[in-house]
């Protein structure tokens, strides 16, 4: 039980980690608030064995150490979860117990990120994250671009005024952000909860101002100088001095009532423009609140009831498989399209055979879909009760659907192991093209079609060998796009490590473990080199992921794809700055032939680095790059006094180095 119990709050704190911390859930919330639910039971059975981390006892996450600090006057306290009437009559009772008359409020439970703002002199003075419930992240100026909160208020407004809310992303709003990701082939964000909160956690206020966010302000945290008897009289004040106050909030008396209100409350869910979770009962007033108190983490006289996830009966038209990176065959539920959680679904993920047959889900069925945490909804189960005839069960294909290649079963999984997969091989290029991997621009999934159909290309590294002619030669394309692709293929040489060992697919190392990978290591060579067991001492490296390095580095084929990548002056080092934006303010003119980079890639560079590229000398140019017989420019440069840098120089201006 000990083990149990250890391994649960081993397991939810990684993903209250990477919820609250990097806002990129791994499961829903449902399923995590069941686990943690588990978790407390067992608590509750065994107090000797409950961790002194457990997250039973925690509020949220850690605030991030970019951000300033900003200690909560009052504290940001959580709700205590409800998932059944029971549990509802159960909090009445306790109330009531103490106080008869108790009234509640309902509201909605918003999905966004928790701040408190704070206002004097009748002016917005900061805000701030929850984070830990008593120590926030500063997000001041990120809050000044929702326009939906007030910057100053009107005369009657104390002056002094903390108020809490949840900053949310419309559900529009969503869409068009993750639209725009896609095009950009930037990763998508899982729902919007998490898409507000990564846009209110960002470093540079610009980026939050272009996402559209709102907010809706649920409580009166402090207001020097003035007294509320209750909770829907501050809720009505906060409305008259311009707040945007959190809709459909109603009183009753009983708790019958307020059951009723829940219902109400998830049936209008998918008809409202934002995300609900759940919708939260209060008592109203403001001394029998003061007199219930709080535990260590949440009021005594609050309760979120949590809805399910939302669910839609919709029609299974057929399976078709998938072909992924890594050979993984995955079968995905086509579907007759339906809306649910604010989203149009046509297609679901069915996971692999076993799931398939232990749901017993059969093209043609009626199917339950869900969506949970992330963007792809699930299958539920299959409406065998309306099956009017015999459905066909379906099978994994014993051939690869991409290339013919038998495939090979390694349960549940079916993988296809042809490494010349056509399949396999578009996806491995994307990948490495990708805007995590090595950035190049111009380069999505349908030019990667176009280049392997026509033969342009065969592998990833066939890219640094592309000619002109034939490219400008292609259809849609032309001199001006073939000069582009071009030039952003040849910057991509530069990218760091960590991108390159991103970009080369190595199963289980993604951006986060190259990145640890390629600042333990430094170089290529010196990763390629390493065994297993030096692998595994890596932090975030398992012994699984440490034997498929070694695989991929042992691999011939993959020898002379790193050999072709070298030869093309593909950079094969570390280095530690990567901000991109050192060279800003500064003008560069080239002259004569540099040992490594062309004119183009040297131009890049500067260019990606903040800095102008001018073709004439004057006064205002601040180095002038030199290389191999460098001409009149250079006199200038040198009668003007400017400073004159070579190859080297400039990579060190850059902090850059280069492998060669
Ligand atoms: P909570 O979200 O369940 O409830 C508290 C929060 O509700 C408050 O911070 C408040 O900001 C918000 N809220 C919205 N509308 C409100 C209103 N009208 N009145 C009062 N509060 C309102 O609790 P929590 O501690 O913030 O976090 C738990 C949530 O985070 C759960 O939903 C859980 O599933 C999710 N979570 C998910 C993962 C994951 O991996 N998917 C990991 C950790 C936490």
């Amino acid at each position: 039980m000990e083990q149990k119990i250890k391994h649960l709050t081993e397991q939810l704190n990684r993903y209250a980690k990477l919820y609250y911390e990097e806002d990129t859930p791994e499961i829903s919330d449902y399923e995590y608030d069941q686990l943690l639910r588990q978790l407390a039971e067992l608590e509750e059975s065994y107090p000797q064995f409950r961790q002194p981390d457990s997250p039973t006892l925690r509020i949220g996450g850690e605030a991030k150490k970019e951000f300033e600090k900003v200690q909560h006057e009052i504290p940001m306290e959580s709700l205590q979860d409800a998932f059944s009437k029971e549990e509802v009559i159960e909090f009445d009772q306790k109330v009531k117990a103490i106080f008869p008359d108790a009234q509640y409020v309902t509201e909605l439970k918003i999905d966004g990120l928790s701040v408190a703002v704070e206002y004097r002199q009748r002016q917005f003075f900061r805000g701030a994250t929850r984070g830990n419930g008593t120590i926030g992240e500063d997000v001041t100026e990120n809050l000044r671009t929702v326009r939906s909160l007030p910057m100053i208020l009107p005369k009657d407004a104390p002056d002094r005024l903390i108020v809490r809310g949840e900053v949310y992303m419309p559900r529009p709003a969503f869409e068009t952000l993750n639209k725009t990701r896609e095009q950009n082939r930037e990763s998508l964000f899982a729902n919007p909860r998490n898409a507000a909160a990564g846009s209110l956690r960002q470093l540079d206020s610009r980026i939050t101002a272009r996402r559209n966010l709102d907010i809706f302000v649920f409580n009166l945290q402090l207001c020097e100088g003035m007294s509320f008897a209750s909770h829907t009289q501050t809720l009505d004040k906060l409305n008259a001095w311009g707040f945007p106050v959190s809709p459909f909030y109603s009183r009753f008396d009983s708790i019958e009532h307020v059951w009723e209100e829940i219902q109400r409350l998830g049936k209008i869910r998918p008809t409202l423009s934002f995300d609900i979770d759940g919708a939260v009962i209060k008592v109203d007033s403001l001394e029998q609140r003061a007199l219930l108190g709080s535990t260590s983490k949440f009021p005594k006289w609050a309760l979120a009831f949590k809805y399910p996830p939302e669910e839609k009966t919709t029609l299974l038209r057929e399976i078709q498989v998938n072909v992924g990176r890594t050979g993984v065959l995955t079968p995905l539920a086509i579907l007759n399209p339906v809306q649910i959680a604010g989203s149009t679904v046509s297609r679901a993920t069915l996971h692999n055979q076993d799931f398939i047959e232990q749901k017993d889900i059969r093209p043609g069925d009626w199917v339950v879909i869900r969506k949970a945490g992330d963007i792809i909804p699930e299958v539920v189960r299959a409406l065998t009760e309306e099956r009017t005839g015999p459905l066909p069960k379906f099978h994994m294909p014993d051939c690869c659907p991409s290339c013919g290649g038998k495939t090979v079963e390694e349960f549940p999984i079916v993988r296809c192991n042809n490494i010349d997969c056509p399949a396999q091989l578009l996806k491995n290029i994307v990948h490495f093209v990708s805007k995590e991997a090595m950035d190049i621009d111009g380069l999505g999934q349908a030019v990667v079609e176009t280049l392997l159909r026509e033969e342009l290309i065969h592998s990833a590294a066939d890219l640094y060998s592309l000619q002109k002619e034939p490219l400008a030669a292609l259809e849609g394309f032309g001199e001006k796009s073939a000069d582009n692709l071009l030039a952003a293929i040849q910057v991509s040489k530069a990218q760091n490590l960590d991108r390159l060992l991103c970009a080369l697919g190595i199963r289980q190392v993604g951006q986060k473990a190259a990145a640890v990978l390629a600042r333990k290591f430094g170089t290529l060579e010196a990763i390629a080199n390493a065994d297993e067991e030096t692998l595994t001492a890596v932090e975030d490296v398992g012994p699984v992921t440490a034997r498929y390095i070694r695989e991929y580095f042992d691999e011939e084929r993959n020898q002379a794809f790193l050999e072709h990548l070298r030869q093309a002056g593909v950079n094969f080092t570390f280095r530690l700055d990567q901000t991109g934006t050192n060279l800003e303010g500064m003008t560069f003119v080239l002259t004569g032939t540099l040992p490594h980079y062309t004119r183009e890639e040297a131009s890049a560079l500067i260019q990606q680095a903040g800095g102008k590229v001018s073709s004439s000398v004057s006064k205002k140019t601040s180095y002038v790059l030199a290389g191999a017989e460098a001409g009149s420019k250079l006199k200038k440069a040198m009668a003007l006094g400017i400073p004159v840098l070579n190859e080297e120089d400039f990579l060190t201006l850059l902090n850059r180095t280069k492998s060669l």
